[in-house]
């Protein structure tokens, strides 16, 4: 099993969410770090059109700046995800942080929530994706991925997770925030892509 796997990713919230995946699949030898622990800054451009494509450049981009330290035993994780909205036309999509980020005051889900405020609710059908690429020290790529279906609220609830969260309504008619973050990983998206992640690290040899 490797010993270290680095997040190649400069948020917190999909870091923590990531090493309570990995440890709640039984991945518990395995320290999860980010870029920050190991003196480590990069900030790829994401150019891609997909989330496979923006998860590739970012795993790549830490990668390279991991080796230029001598760090190149290193297994590399990096993940993209986003909100597709059927009623959009699958947006926000691979634009999601960026949709976030530039919505007034910061607030995307006030601003989907705007968006969406005439869709009857049939039609709010949506579904969170992940990708995840993982590079091992040899700089072969593996790829994980899942999906979480559900639809948007008419009003936000609950205060976990983070982004989107409180906006997505899941079967049982809880949004995601009103989940603990056990229960959102026994769904979510990335849950799915990191449990696949973490099956696949238990059975690697070596470091
Ligand atoms: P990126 O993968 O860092 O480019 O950004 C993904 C964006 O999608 C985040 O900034 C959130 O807005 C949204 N997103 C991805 N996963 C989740 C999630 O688990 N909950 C809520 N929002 C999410």
């Amino acid at each position: 099993m490797p010993k270290t796997v680095m997040v190649a990713s400069n948020n917190a919230h999909k870091l923590q969410e990531l090493r309570e995946i990995f440890a709640m699949a039984g991945l518990t030898d395995v320290d999860v770090v980010c870029p920050g622990d190991l003196g480590l800054a990069c900030a790829p451009d994401e150019t891609g059109t997909t989330y496979l494509e923006n998860a590739l450049i970012k795993a790549r981009a830490f990668r390279e700046a991991a080796a230029r330290r001598g760090l190149s035993e290193l297994w590399v994780l990096a993940d993209d995800s986003g909100l597709e909205v059927d009623a959009l036309g699958g947006r926000p999509g691979v634009q999601s942080s960026c949709y976030y980020r530039d919505a007034p005051g910061g607030d995307g889900c006030a601003a989907l929530l705007r968006e969406m405020a005439d869709v009857p609710d049939v039609q709010r059908t949506a579904r969170f994706r992940c990708a995840l690429v993982l590079i091992g020290p040899q700089g072969q790529a593996h790829i994980f991925e899942g999906i979480c279906e559900g639809r948007i609220a008419r009003e936000r609830r609950g205060a976990h997770g983070f982004g989107f969260d409180p906006v997505f309504l899941l079967d049982d008619g809880r949004t995601m925030a009103q989940l603990s973050a056990a229960e959102k990983h026994r769904v979510s998206h990335r849950g799915i892509a990191g449990r696949r992640a973490a099956a696949f690290l238990l059975h690697q040899e070596g470091r």
